[in-house]
């Protein structure tokens, strides 16, 4: 067996950690997470304004509880004066009576606007309840997405793990200036990870061009351990 093919081998192992680490990095759950994260996100934001919707709320339903308890207690003052049996001047009863009407009728008033704020208060609180609950589900599924990803991760690492092991394997027997080279290749985009190609009939099988007569001459001669490399596309060439 020629003493460089096991670079072939070697770079087997290599496409097949990038192709797992690029499935690694595209596992669905990861973008998932990032959905559930956002809704979270937008849950607890919306929940921030209904807690200040329902707390602005509740101030002025006990505003106007307060309002309401001022405006009966006047009107049961003017009737106290009126019923004391201290004022005998007919104009005067019915000025008392106009300002007790008036006192009831901004009273009832009040109380309704009271029981509108008690009513928007509830709905504040169902929307609340509706909002947790909601944050509940996605934090749920959130966690359920977590430990998916992590399942995933895993395989896919022992995978990687073994293919370590394998190519470790077989480094050691290649001549440390060749791996050298063929790690720098492997960088280089327009190789797309394939540093390292056989030589079939003085055809580069990395970019399937012809190499020069001479130039494939020369290479021939060369000890098996050689760093050759194609003229057309600078992959090494293992014969
Ligand atoms: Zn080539």
């Amino acid at each position: 067996m020629p003493l460089l093919s096991p670079l072939l081998d070697v770079q087997g192992f290599d496409l097949a950690r990038d192709r797992l680490g690029a499935e690694r990095a595209a596992l669905p759950e990861r973008a998932a997470i990032l959905e559930s994260r956002a809704a979270i996100e937008r849950l607890d934001g919306e929940h921030a304004l209904l807690v200040e919707r329902r707390r602005a709320l509740a101030d002025s339903e006990h505003g106007l509880g307060d309002e309401v308890a001022a405006v009966a207690a006047r009107a049961k003052g003017v009737e106290a004066t009126l019923y004391s049996g201290t004022v005998r001047v007919s104009k005067e009863l019915t000025a008392l009576q106009e300002e007790i009407r008036l006192h009831r009728v901004r009273q009832s008033e009040l109380e309704t606007r009271e029981l509108e704020l008690l009513e928007e208060i509830e709905q504040a609180e169902r929307e609340m309840a509706a909002n947790r609950a909601g944050d509940a589900r996605v934090r749920a599924e959130l966690k359920s997405l977590a430990d998916a990803l992590s399942v995933a991760e895993q395989a896919i690492d022992a995978e990687l793990a073994k293919l370590v092991d394998a190519r470790q394997g077989l480094v050691g027997g290649l001549p440390p200036e060749i791996l050298a080279t063929y790690e720098r290749l492997r960088l280089r985009d327009r190789l797309v990870g394939r540093a390292a190609v056989s030589i079939v009939d003085g055809v580069c099988a990395g970019c399937h061009m012809k190499l020069p007569v001479l130039e494939y001459n020369r290479m021939k001669s060369k000890p098996e351990d050689a760093l050759l490399l194609c003229v057309h596309c600078g992959r090494i060439l293992v014969r």
